[in-house]
């Protein structure tokens, strides 16, 4: 069954099996990022998405991006499935890691999103590859991690559809959370716990309305 398929507690359960985990991912990234990770660590990587949203879209993602079968053209063309291992924006190879953090392009868009949080929320942002693809693991701050979150997803939703490049920049992204942040409150609405969503959406959703 496809990923985006599967319910949020059918891709939980995957996370909390440990058998599931894949210990091959884990030692990428490690190597990646040249850091050593305990297993507790890996724990709070897994669940963060859990944490930080309710949308199984979003959490099904991560697990994607945790696995590294997220789509990326170096993978793609390796399968035949891309003509080309090339990043369209640079013409670097596009490895995972640098659709999400390492591209000139997306490095400016995440000075330009730690700018804005900044602006808004007055808190310096120190985003490094590790916090963009796991998550900012030592703040408690899950509103923070939700739209580093999406902040993903959008770029590799831009990028999968081959949408005009231009528009990855943080003022289509804040369109973009806007909406899902209306779909967000849909979300609690439905399941009659519009006061829990204003308890930890408030501050964002104030932003836009
Ligand atoms: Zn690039």
């Amino acid at each position: 069954m496809p990923i985006s398929k599967l319910f949020a507690k059918d891709v939980y359960s995957l996370f909390i099996d440990r058998g599931s985990v894949s210990p091959i991912s884990q030692q990428r990234w490690e190597e990646s990022f040249n850091i050593e990770i305990s297993d507790e660590k890996w724990n709070t990587i897994y669940s963060l998405a859990f944490k930080c949203t309710i949308e199984s879209k979003l959490q099904a993602f991560q697990y994607k991006m945790l696995h590294r079968i997220v789509s990326h053209n170096y993978l793609l063309e390796k399968y035949k499935l891309s003509l080309t291992n090339e990043c369209a924006s640079c013409k670097e190879i596009e490895t995972i890691e640098h659709k999400c953090f390492e591209c000139t392009e997306i490095k400016q868009f995440w000075r330009e999103f730690s700018n804005w949080w900044y602006l808004v929320f007055g808190v310096k942002l120190f985003l490094n590859k590790d916090s963009v693809i796991f998550g900012v693991l030592n703040s408690d701050n899950l509103v923070l991690n939700y739209c580093i979150l999406q902040a993903k997803y959008y770029i590799n939703y831009v990028k999968n559809t081959q949408l005009d490049r231009l528009l990855i920049s943080v003022q289509a992204f804040l369109k973009f959370l806007k909406r899902r942040l209306n779909i967000l409150e849909y979300l609690y609405l439905s399941k009659d716990k519009h006061e829990s969503f204003v308890d930890r959406w408030g501050d964002l959703w104030k932003l836009f309305n």
